[in-house]
């Protein structure tokens, strides 16, 4: 028979949760390890408690919630996300995902459901990186993407450490964060984009996450006053500057799911009657797939070399600072989703994430999928980010239908294939 979560439920968690660290214009801010992250935390294990669910912590503040399957040696379906805000964040991003997940719990206990699995529920900490860098820093330690040791020294704008804020709220004293031996990972959020909603989808099936690549172009010239130097005469960064903005923007049209942004541009020393010795930039290239994004990184590098060549009045620099390997889902649980979604008659489409998610960390280390809902004009990371309830029981309701089939399965999915730093990481343990 089919279970259904109860919407209503899930609704009225929503919008107690919204109101812990609740803003004035209508969002909540619940920074990671603020009193008032660790509030919204306390109202959740309350949830949990009641129910009487396993509940277990870890020494950077995760959270995994246990409902117990018949085999107890069987590997767990983890599901979860976030309750960490923006500082003017929503309602919705991250704590759907770990509310829906408890309204999946509380409905199998409803209908007295018994999985074969244990069924895992999981708060990561900080996911948003507004507080402490980097972002998804929880997941990233859990799951050896990231080392413990250099998440605890992370600071905060007035200088608190994560570790200090970690002693102050008791997690020191918990085990070292360990991702739990699992079957998979399924994780509800809002899509964050405009892309469900302008369709009329209720469903996204998410396929994967963009990879991600940044990097800082410096110009090189010479300052010199705007007055007395001819413009034939002058070694001006700037209209270099602006070949190289073509150059990015052309790269951003080769193909519909290329995306450019040069988010940064400085010029120094700045002032209105000097013509500027030096420009910096930066460069955000994100694409679905790999090669097309070695495709992009050769085109900016290639297309620097040429303007060097142009340009010898001046010396272009431009490097990779940072990169996020394109993240593939797990091929049964997408058609998981795809099959619950046309089983409920929702309206869906196949989506890539252009966000990040802890589901890319634990993407290198279990079979992991996502579920997106749409986001009132795609809107996020504000106060006015709004879910529908249909839509959002929709969603929870995917997530029950997923974790169930996971949870009543008796083989397990295959380990997913790793990217070559990666398979470094899973070898490490
Ligand atoms: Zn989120």
């Amino acid at each position: 028979m089919r279970q259904d979560v109860d919407g209503e439920r899930l609704w009225r968690r929503l919008m107690a949760m919204a109101e812990v660290g609740a803003t004035a214009e209508g969002g909540s801010c619940r920074q990671s390890l603020s009193d008032a992250d660790e509030a919204g935390r306390a109202l959740f294990l309350a949830w949990c408690e009641a129910r009487g669910y396993e509940i277990r912590k870890d020494r950077i503040g995760n959270l995994f919630i246990r409902r117990p399957g018949r085999n107890r040696d069987a590997s767990p379906v983890l599901i979860g996300s976030h309750l960490d805000t923006q500082p003017t964040g929503g309602r919705f991003d991250g704590v759907l995902g770990v509310l829906a997940g408890l309204e999946v719990l509380e409905t199998l206990d409803d209908a007295a459901v018994e999985t074969a699995r244990p069924i895992d529920l999981c708060v990561w900490t900080n996911e948003e990186g507004c507080r402490f860098q980097p972002a998804m820093m929880g997941s990233g330690v859990a799951c050896g993407v990231l080392d413990l040791e250099k998440a605890l020294s992370a600071r905060d704008g007035a200088g608190t450490t994560l570790a200090d804020e970690l002693v102050r709220l008791g997690y020191d004293r918990e085990a070292p964060p360990r991702l739990p031996d699992s079957d998979c990972y399924i994780e509800l959020h809002i899509e964050q984009g405009p892309i469900l909603e302008a369709e009329e989808k209720t469903v996204g099936v998410v396929t994967g996450g963009q990879g991600i690549r940044w990097y800082e172009i410096s110009v090189h010239g010479e300052e010199t006053h705007a007055g007395p130097v001819p413009m034939a005469l002058r070694k001006d960064p700037v209209p270099v500057l602006m070949h190289v903005i073509e150059l990015v923007q052309a790269i951003g049209r080769t193909d519909e799911d290329a995306r450019c942004t040069i988010g940064r541009i400085d010029l120094s020393p700045g002032a209105i009657n000097v013509v500027p010795g030096r420009a910096d930039m930066t460069v955000d290239l994100r694409h679905p797939n790999e090669a097309a994004l070695d495709r992009m990184h050769r085109q900016l590098m290639d297309g620097l070399e040429a303007l060097r060549q142009n340009h010898k009045e001046t010396d272009i620099d431009g490097h990779l600072t940072w990169h996020s390997p394109v993240v593939t889902f797990d091929g049964v649980l997408i058609e998981a989703v795809r099959a619950s979604a046309r089983a409920r008659q929702l309206m869906h489409r196949d989506i890539v994430s252009g966000a990040g998610h802890d589901a890319f960390n634990v993407a290198r280390r279990v079979p992991t999928t996502m579920i997106f809902v749409p986001c009132r004009e795609g809107v996020s990371h504000n106060p006015r980010e709004y879910a529908s309830p249909f839509d959002v029981t929709a969603g929870a309701n995917v997530l029950l239908d997923v974790t169930l089939a996971r949870s009543s399965a008796s083989t397990s999915l295959p380990l997913p294939e790793l990217a070559p730093c990666s398979r470094r990481l899973a070898a490490d343990g």
